[in-house]
């Protein structure tokens, strides 16, 4: 079940009371979060560093402007209705080393990929979202991790502590807060250049495939960029006006986990009096902190972006349609997204009573598949990793369940890298656990590689264009 062993009061009660007024001041029940059960928070070291750091974001320049998140919530209601598909990929956990341009425009190219992929194979919209520009804190399981008979604090992501092993890297540092701000505006700035300035023109969709390794899905991809180009050069022919290829939407999402981040990157949009949190487009509750009475959802209900909740395979009907009652009273399409993660084993038998009750009470929320968190599993050798086979077994019993009940598959969450790493076993070319030992390189979960991704969008866009039928 949940993971409740580590609720706890938040470090600093007073200052923390006092730092609630920056940001958004005064606006009710922004802070009501403080004193509900809250977990997975970091114990900082310091209360004068923590008080420095959240009044410093709570007078930053906003990452992300209400009117974008609005068109989000506009798209993801497309999605709920079975008129698009979200497509929502990036890493486990993001780290300020490898903010790079080389690693962020692979993650990028990789989704545009990606998304290519499943709009010519369904003929749908791809929603296209970056687990990016904010992925920087974790739960877990433990607080600890013991290493050779020495026990340190868990890492939880670069907002909290360093990867390291040391007792200096792993200690909480609330300065941390603040580098993850900067790290994400440079990001989103980089995703942002990308997306509007021509690299995403879809004109351009061989060159994203320049660069990455030969290999079997590579060569078929090629095969479908020919198609699109002969069907762009026809339709410039025939005189269309391409102008609109230029361009591409591209939302910036996290778990919302650590909530004096997000609190004090909450503003007032100044259009409509409503409070945004605008740290990124999208936030979602993660399995171990969606308990009903607990500060991570009395937050995010107070806010008007799009929320997604992760269900696991312990979540009831009920559990179910209280989340809807408490984060999308109003019942508005777009605003809540459940992102299943049973575990392969367990999806044809779990998700259909979920899906049968939220439906039955008339509620329309976006279903999306993350194929990766209930997949989990240690190697022989030792390393956290998933069987690529597992991941496609839950990605298919996901359409399956929505085919039977007649509801639509709305999207996938993933765990993914642009880069030619060796986390998930199996693929085409298959990563073998021998792999694991030079080409690992995720701090948290396992990624799927590129060509791993570029896979999965060939086999999901087969069953996505027969449920968009
Ligand atoms: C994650 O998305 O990295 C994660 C921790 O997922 P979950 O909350 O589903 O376990
Ligand atoms: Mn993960």
């Amino acid at each position: 079940m949940q993971d409740l062993t580590q609720t706890q009061p938040t470090t600093f009660p007073d200052s923390a009371a006092r730092l609630g007024q920056a940001g958004a001041a005064n606006y009710p029940g922004l802070d009501a979060w403080r004193s509900l059960p809250i977990s997975q928070q970091p114990s900082w070291q310091d209360e004068g560093v923590y008080q420095a750091s959240v009044k410093e974001l709570s007078a930053l320049p906003p990452l992300v402007f209400a009117g974008e998140v609005d068109v989000l919530r506009e798209r993801l209601a497309q999605a709920a209705q079975g008129k698009a598909f979200l497509l929502q990929g990036g890493d486990c956990a993001e780290t300020f080393d490898a903010a790079t341009a080389d690693r962020i425009s692979a993650r990028v190219r990789t989704i545009l990929q990606m998304a290519v992929v499943l709009t010519y194979g369904a003929s749908l919209p791809v929603i296209k979202m970056g687990r990016m520009a904010g992925q920087f804190a974790k739960p877990r399981s433990s607080n600890d991790e013991t290493r050779d008979g020495v026990t340190l604090p868990a890492y939880r992501g670069d907002m909290v502590n360093g990867y390291d092993f040391t007792p200096e890297s792993r200690g909480h540092d609330a300065s941390r807060l603040v580098k993850a701000y900067h790290t994400s505006a440079s990001t989103l700035n980089l995703i942002r250049a990308f997306t509007q300035g021509g690299f995403a023109d879809l004109r351009l969709v061989h060159h994203w495939n320049k660069g990455f390794t030969q290999n079997p899905a590579h060569a078929r991809y090629e095969s479908l960029a020919a198609e699109i180009d002969r069907a762009i050069r026809f339709m410039e022919a025939c005189g269309s006006d391409f102008e609109a290829l230029k361009r591409t939407e591209f939302f910036a999402s996290h778990e919302a986990l650590l909530l004096d981040y997000e609190r004090a990157l909450t503003r007032i949009d100044s259009r409509t009096g409503n409070p945004y949190a605008t740290s990124g487009h999208f936030l979602w509750i993660g399995e171990r902190t969606r308990q009903l009475d607990s500060a991570h959802v009395d937050f995010l209900s107070r806010v008007r972006n799009p929320i997604g909740v992760k269900l696991g395979p312990t979540t009831t009907g009920d559990d179910a349609l209280r989340l809807i009652d408490k984060l999308d009273p109003n019942r508005e399409p777009g605003r809540l997204t459940f992102i299943t993660r049973m575990g392969a084993e367990n999806i044809r038998q779990k998700l259909p009573a979920l899906v049968q009750k939220v439906t039955d009470s008339g509620a329309q929320v976006l279903w999306v598949t993350d194929p990766m968190h209930g997949n989990t599993v240690t190697s022989p050798n030792g390393y956290k990793t998933r069987r690529f086979d597992d991941v496609i077994d839950e990605v298919r019993g996901f359409f399956e369940v929505h085919q039977g009940l007649g509801t639509f598959p709305g999207g996938m969450h993933v765990e993914m890298t642009g880069d030619d790493v060796a986390e998930c076993l199996g693929g085409a070319d298959p990563v073998d656990e021998e792999a694991f030992l030079t080409r690992y390189e995720s701090v948290c979960d396992p990624r799927l590689n590129h060509m791993q991704s570029l896979e999965m969008a060939f086999l999901v866009s087969g069953a996505l264009s027969q449920a968009s039928r």
